[in-house]
């Protein structure tokens, strides 16, 4: 497996001939047929977790396919229905829907949300009450087991994402007549890359849910598994294999009994497709560590920074020099912007460009643009040998004020 395709490797060729300023490279040649493989099959309703990637070409991708959307924010849905999207579509999660966002999603036609706190559910009954609808709720539940058992499920730390067994036992659903409670949503761990482990998680949550929706009298007819389906950012790293994954999630559907299974996908729909390139700016020796200086660091690509895992780096150009051990720097003046240490030809130098893999999710919008006003990267759509800009490369007076 490689992580540059030869298209892609002569698209960024040629931006790179015209443009001297970091920039995203999406192909969506690549992407729409992942998505076409993902699609093929009828045990699970997908949905695109819009967060990964809100770029509207990948959003039109998505559509195209047949995925539904998951949004969080007024933003994203707004992105999502000025691509023609039907908020029919459109389901919402989030931990901090307040009464106006809810207001503002029924207005604008959505009706299915996921609740997150006992208070959501009573602001979405109250706003329903008032738009005169109703809507489709699955709450979300966050298990954890007894300390000291060991814990099988990999996100086992708290956070505010849903509530527990026992919180949501307070919920007295006849109190709540405009809402159809319709099901459970779970989603509590990100880039898992083995489908056992996978199946193994999903199997040991169904005994929980279903005593808790019996427990709360309701009918368990839609199950939500979130995300959390990883991507190798490693060349070495496993790849999950959706044939196993469905045929992993047919077992959980007979076993939990539901009539329909959902997932979110953001990284493994996205992930992918994109592709991020940034000029070198210099190299040096410093206490015998080869350093790498980058036009382009965190303030592009945070992720390395939050997860401590590295996007896969290779050098644009074909060279036969071998391999050295380099660590990478950005632009900005904190130890934190670091895109980690690679292998990378030795005859490297300021003339060079670095391409960094598997960016088409949580790239652009999870970075952090604006810490010393540096340009803004550009972003290009790749498509039957086409290249498209989507956003032009702005310097900083684009947003100072
Ligand atoms: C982020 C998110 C997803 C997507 O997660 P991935 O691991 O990128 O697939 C799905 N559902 C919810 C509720 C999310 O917040």
């Amino acid at each position: 497996m490689s992580f540059l395709s030869a298209p892609i490797k002569q698209a960024v060729s040629d931006i790179s001939q015209q443009l001297d300023t970091p920039f995203f490279v999406y192909d969506l040649d690549k992407l729409n047929a992942h998505l076409t493989r993902l699609v093929a099959q009828t045990e699970v309703k997908l949905w695109y977790a819009v967060k990964a990637n809100p770029l509207s070409q990948i959003i039109k991708s998505l559509d195209k396919a047949g995925f539904n959307f998951d949004v969080a924010s007024k933003g994203e849905l707004e992105q999502v229905l000025a691509q023609g999207i039907n908020s029919e579509r459109v389901l919402n999660t989030g931990p901090a829907k307040n009464p106006k966002q809810i207001a503002h999603f029924i207005a604008r036609g959505v009706r299915t949300f996921v609740a997150e706190s006992i208070n959501q559910v009573r602001w979405l009954n109250e706003q329903a009450n008032l738009h005169n609808c109703q809507l489709q709720v699955l709450l979300r539940v966050q298990l954890r087991w007894p300390d000291g058992e060991k814990n099988p499920l990999g996100g086992d730390s708290l956070t505010p994402f849903g509530l527990g067994c026992d919180e949501w036992q307070a919920l007295n659903i006849s109190d709540y007549q405009q809402l159809n409670f319709d099901g459970l949503h779970i989603f509590q761990w990100g880039n898992m890359l083995n489908s056992n482990r996978l199946a193994e998680l999903w199997s040991q949550m169904i005994a929980p849910l279903t005593q808790l929706s019996s427990d709360l009298g309701i009918h368990l007819r839609i199950l939500d598994l979130g995300g959390g389906l990883g991507i190798p950012y490693t060349l070495d790293a496993a790849t999950l294999s959706w044939d196993a994954l469905i045929k992993a999630l047919t077992h959980i559907k007979r076993d939990a009994g539901v009539k329909e299974l959902w997932m979110e996908l953001g990284r493994y729909a996205v992930g992918e497709c994109g592709h991020y390139a940034t000029p070198v700016v210099e190299r040096k020796l410093n206490y015998s560590q080869q350093q790498v200086i980058l036009s382009g660091g965190i303030n592009h690509l945070l992720r390395p920074a939050v997860t401590s895992q590295d996007f896969p780096a290779r050098l644009l150009r074909d060279s036969t020099a071998p391999n050295q051990v380099m660590s990478l720097y950005g632009p900005l003046c904190t130890a934190l912007d670091c895109l980690g240490e690679h292998q990378l030809p030795s005859d490297l130098n300021q003339q060079d460009w670095l391409v960094f893999s598997q960016c088409g999710a949580y790239g652009f919008t999870e970075s952090m643009p604006y810490f010393l006003c540096h340009e803004l990267a550009a972003e290009y759509i790749v498509q039957q040998g086409q290249i498209e800009c989507a956003r032009r490369a702005e310097d900083a007076s684009y947003y100072l004020r």
